[in-house]
């Protein structure tokens, strides 16, 4: 079955060393995309002209435009050819407020753009803890997708908060459990499915949380997974190809 692999960049590497990155990437039969930062998006626009990569953005305004200093709109991230966008990354939600309910409008200015969100959610370690994933992810995913038309045109990504390497100290980022990710996404595909029967059953759900060469093939072949979102390990092109080819 064909995948979608998304490399989200965040705030790293260079315009040079993406552009370099780009000419690297192997040939695969899966759906390749990058979520790099703003400044990166003209240059990769022209880089990915003619090959096979879907162009991501890692955030958008959540009004269409006006006086809102410091925001990228969806029409401009349109304007450069952005086929995906992350939004509600726990890096968002952490470090910068993003709400359920910014989340939702974000959604809502890209789909009017024809730019697929990809929905980003996960619990806390302490929730985790406490036994409330299910809880929190159906919390997550009624807010962010409420009056939202077209939900199958959004890709949700699961990433447990605890299993995104930046945010373990540990030398050794673990993911989460094969069991553990088959039981979420299974829920998570429920929930879609209750919201809408037509429509919920089409949504990709997409993995992240330390996602890299040694694990991917075991997690990418769960039919409950279809696709990984890839933060550490696509920073280097050698493991991003890998991963690429482990499937
Ligand atoms: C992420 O932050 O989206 C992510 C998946 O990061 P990592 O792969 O580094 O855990």
């Amino acid at each position: 079955m064909r995948k979608i692999i998304i490399a989200n960049w965040k705030m790293n590497l260079s315009i040079t060393k993406s552009l370099e990155f780009v000419k690297k990437v192997k040939k695969t039969k899966h759906m390749v995309g990058i979520a790099a930062p703003y400044t990166f998006l003209c240059e990769m626009k022209k880089a990915l002209a003619h090959k096979k990569i879907q162009l991501a953005a890692q955030d958008v305004a959540r009004f269409a435009e006006g006086a809102y200093t410091g925001e990228v709109s969806a029409k401009m991230l349109k304007k450069l050819n952005c086929t995906y966008c992350l939004v509600g990354h726990s890096e968002r939600r952490v470090y910068f407020a993003e709400t359920d309910e910014n989340v939702n409008e974000k959604i809502k200015q890209l789909l009017a753009q024809g730019i697929k969100p990809v929905l980003c959610i996960g619990e806390k370690a302490s929730e985790r803890n406490k036994k409330l994933t299910k809880k929190v992810l159906n919390k997550q995913l009624k807010k962010a997708l409420q009056g939202v038309k077209n939900i199958d045109k959004v890709i949700i990504a699961y990433e447990p908060i605890w299993a995104i390497s930046t945010f373990q100290k540990g030398k050794q980022k673990k993911s989460a459990s094969l069991d553990d990710i088959m039981e979420v996404h299974k829920y998570i595909k429920n929930v879609l499915e209750k919201m809408s029967k037509s429509k919920g059953s089409k949504i990709k759900v997409l993995y992240g949380g330390s996602v890299k060469p040694s694990n991917s093939q075991e997690i990418l072949s769960l039919k409950e997974v279809d696709g990984a979102l890839v933060g550490g390990a696509s920073l280097k092109v050698s493991s991003f190809n890998a991963i690429l080819q482990s499937i």
